[in-house]
C-alpha cells in the first residue's frame, strides 16, 4: 500500500509536469532549432545566422526578411532606415473576412513592420548602397501603395545622392485590398527606374523565393543586373493557372530561378553565402 502511494506521488508529479503552460515553455528562446523545409535536418539558430540562413546540409535557402537581409549585406549591420513613417491608407474601405484596416493593424503588431517593405542606406564592402527589401510575412509581401511609394522615394534618394540601388523582391504580387492603387505602383516604379537609368546610377534587382505577379512584371525584372537566389520560385501567374490556360503540361522545374535563367530572363544565380561579395564587386564594376 505504501509503495503504491509513492508510485502515485511520482505519477502525480509527472502529471504536474505535463500541464506546463505555453508561457513557461517559452523560457527556452524561440526558434533555437528548426527543421530545414527541404532536407528536414535540424538547424540550430546560431548555425543559420553563421550560414546566412542557408541549410549547410543541402544548400536550401531559408526564407528570410528585411532584418536578416540587412544584417547579411550591410557592413556591420549599420544602416539608416529610410521613410519609416509611411503606412497604408484604405482608399477602397476594403473588407473580406476582416476589414483591411484591422488586418493592417494586426499584421503590424504581429510582425513589428509598418508594411511589406523596408529601405535602408548603408555601405557594402565600403561602398554606399541603398537597399529596399520586401517582407513576405506582411500580407504575403504584397505590393500596395506603401511598397510602391517607398521604392519611388528610395530611387529619388539614390538619384539625389548618386548611390546605387538594390531591390530585394519577395512577393505574392499586387495587394488585392488596394486593387487599382496597387497596379498603379507597377507603372510608378517602372517610370522612376527609367529616371535612375537616365542618371546612370546602377540598379541591381535580386529576386528571392518567391517573386511572382505584378512584382515580376515590373521592377523585379528591370535591373541593370537581375540576380536570383538558387531554387527561388519566380513567375507571373501560378503554375496551375498557366496549365489550365494553355492546356498543356508544364516543363520540369518550370518557374524556378534556374529555369528562368536558362530562358534568358536572369543574369546570374548567386548563393546567398556569396551574395555580399558578388554584389560589392558588381557595384564596383558598374561604378567604373
Ligand atoms: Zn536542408
Amino acid at each position: 500500500m505504501k509503495e503504491l502511494d509513492i508510485d502515485m506521488a511520482w505519477f502525480k508529479r509527472e502529471l504536474k509536469g505535463i500541464i506546463t503552460t505555453t508561457e513557461e515553455k517559452k523560457e527556452a528562446p524561440d526558434g533555437i532549432w528548426n527543421k530545414c523545409p527541404n532536407c528536414k535536418k535540424p538547424l540550430h539558430y546560431s548555425e543559420q545566422v553563421e550560414n546566412q540562413y542557408v541549410c549547410h546540409y543541402c544548400g536550401y535557402h531559408l526564407r528570410i526578411g528585411s532584418k536578416e537581409y540587412f544584417a547579411v549585406l550591410f557592413d556591420n549591420n549599420e544602416f539608416t532606415e529610410l521613410f519609416t513613417d509611411l503606412t497604408s491608407g484604405d482608399p477602397l474601405h476594403f473588407e473580406d473576412t476582416k476589414k483591411y484596416t484591422d488586418r493592417l493593424k494586426e499584421t503590424q503588431t504581429k510582425t513589428g513592420l509598418k508594411d511589406a517593405i523596408r529601405a535602408g542606406a548603408g555601405k557594402i564592402d565600403g561602398q554606399d548602397l541603398v537597399i529596399a527589401c520586401m517582407d513576405f510575412n506582411f500580407i504575403g509581401g504584397s505590393m500596395g501603395s506603401v511598397v510602391g511609394e517607398k521604392i519611388a522615394r528610395s530611387i529619388d534618394y539614390c538619384i539625389a545622392n548618386k548611390v546605387p540601388f538594390l531591390m530585394i523582391s519577395k512577393s505574392g504580387g499586387a495587394r488585392m485590398m488596394e486593387a487599382a492603387f496597387s497596379l498603379m505602383q507597377m507603372a510608378k516604379t517602372s517610370a522612376k527606374l527609367a529616371l535612375l537609368s537616365q542618371a546612370k546610377i546602377p540598379y541591381i534587382s535580386l529576386l528571392t523565393d518567391p517573386t511572382t505577379g505584378g512584382v515580376t512584371a515590373s521592377y523585379a525584372m528591370l535591373g541593370d543586373i537581375n540576380i536570383a537566389e538558387p531554387g527561388a520560385l519566380i513567375g507571373f501567374a501560378g503554375p496551375r493557372v498557366i496549365k489550365e490556360t494553355i492546356k498543356k503540361d508544364l516543363p520540369k522545374g518550370f518557374q524556378t530561378a534556374e529555369f528562368v535563367q536558362e530562358h534568358g530572363f536572369l543574369d546570374f544565380i548567386v548563393d546567398r553565402r556569396e551574395m555580399k561579395e558578388k554584389l560589392a564587386s558588381f557595384i564596383k564594376m558598374m561604378a567604373n
